[in-house]
């Protein structure tokens, strides 16, 4: 049954296994038709082929992502159900929250917090939340007022200007919601001090998803020669220089997250070599150079947004892990990433081990590891889970 008085979206035979596994997206494609008058950012209701109910979601006819399902179940929609998502999503970030040194995570990971469209970031004292679909909209002002009441930030700073807006129909702006924003935004991060830009920066300011994995690099630099590729403002290489490596070298194509990395160093009283460049050029002239170090992290920003350039990105996966592995004499340690959830993950762990046999060395693997985890992955949405991170020992 479909839920009373809202339009009906049916949903063409076959479509109804991953919705009944969880999944909370309904495309255009498999759309069979629709019953009533579907508003842009309404609700609506979602049955199968046979009538049965899938779950209640907001529609928008300018998305390929043409329902956002908020329930499967048969319960309706209100402010109070969107405020106990909020509240149940900041309970489970206390966790995180409770690490020593750790003031900083994300606090709303969309549908995998059953808010879809919803990213919230906790810096500091600074909340940033930002809404990506249409439908959530005209929630912003409830879910900042539990966001407010349970987490008691100094400011909250709607940042609404990520490209996807203008995708889902929507304006870009930003707005100060609640106090002020202080002059600079310095966070903690496993005791590590980083300044983060919420305003100028990219995505939120800053990438939280990657803070187990900074942590976990520590454990192999102490007196080591460490090389951060793709650093942004510096996340591995701080938790490096931290942990006691002899040389850290940071290096990025942006110029302002290098001032960042340099920020942070003196922040933190840290001693990074900052380097600007094209990592695919950095990595190669080093290689060239003879450069040795006995750690290598590359963690570069997503070579795919689409199934269709996969070919091309594990060519970009490679190419970087085979100069890094050049860099790396034996017992060398590689912790490489992938952030694109449409490269799978035995395809990108395949993709770098066939640069180690390209080059007839033999390597182990030391784990393969996965966002922080307040960016939990949904079960029966795939999609949230996109973090990908291989370590491996160089054996010879
Ligand atoms: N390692 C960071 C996050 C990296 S995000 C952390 O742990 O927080 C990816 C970074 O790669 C961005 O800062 C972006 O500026 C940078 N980047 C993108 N293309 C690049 C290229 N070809 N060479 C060097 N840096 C690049």
């Amino acid at each position: 049954m479909a839920q009373e008085n809202l339009p009906v979206v049916h949903v063409i035979n076959g479509r109804q296994k991953k919705l009944l596994q969880g999944h909370p997206w309904v495309y255009g494609n498999e759309i069979e038709r629709v019953e009533g008058e579907a508003q842009d950012g309404g609700l609506v209701s979602v049955v199968d082929f046979r009538g049965r109910h899938m779950g209640t979601g907001f529609y928008n006819s300018k998305s390929l992502i043409t329902v956002r399902l908020l329930t499967h179940r048969q319960e309706e929609i209100t402010d109070a159900l969107i405020a106990s998502r909020v509240r149940a999503a900041c309970d489970y970030r206390r966790f995180i929250l409770r690490r020593e040194g750790t003031d900083s995570c994300r606090l709303i990971y969309g549908e995998a917090d059953r808010l879809p469209g919803v990213i919230c970031d906790r810096f500091g004292g600074v909340v940033v939340l930002q809404i990506l679909a249409l439908g959530m909209e005209r929630y912003t002002q409830v879910i900042a007022d539990v966001l407010i009441s349970c987490e008691k930030p100094e400011s909250l700073l709607l940042q609404n200007d990520d490209a996807i807006r203008r995708k889902e129909g929507m304006e870009c702006f930003t707005k100060v919601l609640h106090g002020a924003l202080p002059q600079e935004t310095i966070i903690h991060e496993n005791g590590v001090k980083l300044a983060v830009d919420v305003m100028g920066g990219q995505k939120t300011g800053y990438f939280l998803d990657q803070k187990d994995n900074h942590l976990f690099l520590r454990q192999f630099c102490r007196d080591a020669r460490v090389l951060d590729c793709f650093s942004y403002i510096g996340g591995f290489a701080l938790n490096a220089a931290a942990a006691g490596a002899r040389e850290v070298t940071a290096v990025d194509i942006s110029e302002a997250a290098v001032g960042m990395i340099e920020k942070n160093a003196a922040l933190n009283g840290a001693s990074i070599q900052t380097v600007c460049a094209n990592c695919f050029d950095y990595l190669r002239a080093q290689v060239k150079a003879g450069e040795t170090y006995d750690v290598v992290v590359l963690d570069p920003p997503a070579f795919t947004k689409a199934h269709a350039n996969m070919a091309n990105a594990c060519r970009g996966y490679k190419e970087i892990a085979l100069s890094a592995m050049r860099l790396l004499p034996p017992g060398g340690v590689l912790a490489t990433h992938s952030c694109s959830y449409h490269m799978p993950e035995d395809v990108f762990v395949n993709t770098v081990l066939s640069a180690a046999q390209d080059l007839h060395r033999q390597v182990r693997v030391i784990t393969l590891r996965r966002q922080d985890i307040d960016h939990p992955v949904l079960a029966g949405y795939p999609e949230s889970h996109y973090l990908k991170s291989l370590w491996l020992q160089m054996l010879d």
